[in-house]
């Protein structure tokens, strides 16, 4: 098989980013964008050992679980990768994943609960992080081709709340008639490199932040005034991010005008975000994914809860009304600083955060001799460290509750609690991220 060659190939699977598997002449091949149960000639993009990647020429035989969808943008950016295929099959397609990383474990006896699917399928995202370039002298905002910084300009982002749509074209044209310098990432010279808009179900405020170069440039007064005029916008920050690197956001932000955080709701408890802290960005969908967390963790009034990696506190403030007490621990300053706040405004006075790092304030925690009753872990897509889970274990807890924005980190942190001393027997993915492979995940362990 060579680089250009057009082949007929039969799909077979679905591979974990969502491109369809093939399997010819001894290698796996990956085709983009191709199902299960397809016919299709491909063109061979690249060719290694054991594999090779193509993309789809023409379809010869369609799988019934596709869908035809508005624009190609949104599968080709990964923006949306799962967009071409039917919601039921989407779900499936998760729940697949979760099954698929326990079997690799020897854990098939682990019931697997299907996908609980999410109330919105498009438009659900309550926060877009767009990039702006300049494509032949006009800036662009959209999202990077998969696997390059290729900007394939767009302003319908599909999975994002159209009202946030609406703001991201505004601040665009704004953007485009005061001729402010697009970000040139090989020359790192220029100004705007990413917008930035959250928009609050509940009380319907925006927040725009411009990630920029520098921390002021000779347009932004005229700017700010005329974002200031688009119906919705309560606060615009200027986010200074100087560094030559892939991290979004920079560590300062500064207020250009209105507020520097937006008040959002999670079931009856109102949250106020600034713009440094993590906030689940499917609004609907939260609180199912905490009620069913809640409900696994069955909770007594006399218990002593924790809450690692509890941003600005929704977790644990969801069951301070019916523990005795709820400790949360989180890195980002600002966040602990919304979780305190936020404590106050929903009159919630058993609830203390922690500024530091989970795997260095829990072993603290234990050497003191802190018992807890039941510890909620929710960390970042690289899991948990086996320093934090040694500690947990040692604070006794009857229970921890597992939420997971990746699967595979999840099954091998739950296995370093079973070996000691901690049990558990089901997994429910919940879809949190529509049209997209993320695979959100629940489970609760036992004390032996
Ligand atoms: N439970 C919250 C936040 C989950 S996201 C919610 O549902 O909204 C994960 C959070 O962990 C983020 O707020 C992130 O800032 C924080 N975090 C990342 N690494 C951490 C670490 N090593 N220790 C403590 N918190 C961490």
């Amino acid at each position: 098989m060579k680089k250009n060659q057009i082949v007929d190939l039969e799909i077979t699977d679905l591979s974990y980013e969502a491109m369809g598997v093939a399997h010819d002449e001894g290698l796996t091949i990956f085709v983009t964008n191709a199902l299960p149960g397809e016919i299709v000639s491909a063109k061979i993009l690249k060719v290694k050992k054991n594999f090779a990647f193509a993309k789809i020429e023409k379809i010869k035989k369609e799988s019934p679980d596709r869908v035809k969808i508005k624009l190609n943008q949104w599968v080709q950016t990964g923006l949306a990768s799962l967009a071409h295929i039917k919601y039921d099959k989407q779900l499936e397609f998760k729940r697949n994943q979760v099954v698929n990383l326990l079997k690799k474990a020897h854990l098939d006896d682990v019931e697997v609960g299907e996908t609980l699917p999410s109330p919105e399928q498009t438009g659900y995202r309550n926060k877009a992080q767009v990039p702006v370039r300049e494509i032949n002298g006009q800036l662009e905002i959209g999202f990077f081709r998969r696997h390059s910084h290729d900007l394939v300009p767009l302003t319908n982002f599909f999975t994002t709340d159209p009202e946030i749509d609406r703001v991201l074209v505004a601040v665009r044209d704004i953007l485009r008639k005061y001729r402010v310098p697009v970000y040139d990432e090989i020359n790192h010279k220029g100004e705007v490199r990413y917008l930035d808009v959250r928009r609050s179900k509940a009380t319907g405020e925006i927040m725009v932040i411009l990630v920029c170069l520098h921390k002021d440039f000779p347009q932004l007064l005229g700017v700010a005034a005329e974002i200031s005029q688009i119906h919705g916008v309560s606060g615009l920050i200027l986010n200074h991010n100087p560094k030559k690197t892939n991290v979004i956001l920079g560590k300062k932000d500064y207020v250009v005008f209105g507020n520097d955080q937006i008040t959002d709701k999670i079931g009856d408890l109102k949250f106020r975000i600034s713009p440094q802290s993590f906030f689940q960005i499917n609004s609907l969908q939260t609180p199912r994914l905490y009620d069913l967390a809640i409900k696994k963790a069955d909770l007594k009034p006399s218990d002593v809860v924790i809450d690692a990696y509890s941003g600005i506190g929704t977790i644990g403030l969801s069951v301070a009304k019916h523990v005795k007490a709820v400790r949360g621990i989180e890195v980002v300053r600002d966040a602990i600083k919304d979780a305190k706040d936020n404590a106050k405004l929903n009159g919630i006075d058993n609830a203390k955060y922690y500024l530091g790092k989970a795997e260095e304030v829990m072993p603290r925690w234990a050497k003191q001799g802190l018992k807890t009753d039941v510890v909620f872990v929710d960390p970042p897509r690289k899991g948990l460290t086996p320093e934090f889970i040694g500690a947990t274990v040692k604070t006794g807890p009857e229970k921890v509750v597992y939420i997971s924005c990746n699967p595979a980190t999840m099954v091998r942190d739950l296995q370093l609690f079973q070996e000691q001393g901690y049990e558990f027997d089901r997994i429910d993915p919940v879809d949190m991220f529509p049209q997209t492979p993320h695979v959100e995940a629940v489970t609760v362990l036992t004390k032996k």
